[in-house]
C-alpha cells in the first residue's frame, strides 16, 4: 500500500511532510517532496488530503478491490471530492460534506 507523488505538480510546501504520521515523506534538495519509506505507508490518506495542488495519488490495489485504481482528493469549500482513476480510463467522483464527518 503506497502512494505516488507527482515531482512535477509538487510546489514544496511540505504539508504532507508534517502531516504524515509515520513521518514516511521527505523533500529532496529541490524542495519536491518524495515517498522516503514506502512499504510503510499504511493508507490513512492524510497527505493526499492536505496537498493544495492534488500532486499525490494512493494506490488502490486488488486486495481492496480497486486493481489498480488511483485515488486523490479536491476540496471546495466544505465538500471533499475523491476521485477514483480507473485503469480502463473510467472515473468515478464521491462527494463528502466534511460538516457531516464523524456524525454518528
Ligand atoms: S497515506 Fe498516510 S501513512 Fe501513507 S504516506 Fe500518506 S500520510 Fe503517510
Ligand atoms: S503537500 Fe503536495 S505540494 Fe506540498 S510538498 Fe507535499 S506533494 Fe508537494
Amino acid at each position: 500500500m503506497s502512494i505516488e507523488i507527482d515531482k512535477l505538480k509538487c510546489v514544496g510546501c511540505g504539508k504532507c511532510r508534517d502531516v504524515c504520521p509515520g513521518t514516511l515523506i521527505a523533500l529532496d534538495e529541490e524542495k519536491r517532496a518524495y515517498m522516503k519509506y514506502p512499504r510503510d505507508c499504511w493508507g490513512c490518506t492524510s497527505c493526499i488530503k492536505e496537498c493544495p495542488v492534488h500532486a499525490i495519488r494512493f494506490f488502490l490495489g486488488a486486495d481492496m478491490g480497486g486493481l489498480g485504481s488511483r485515488l486523490h482528493t479536491e476540496k471546495n469549500g466544505d465538500i471533499l471530492r475523491w476521485i477514483i482513476e480507473k485503469p480502463d480510463g473510467v472515473t468515478e467522483e464521491i462527494d463528502v460534506d466534511t460538516r457531516e464527518s464523524n456524525k454518528y
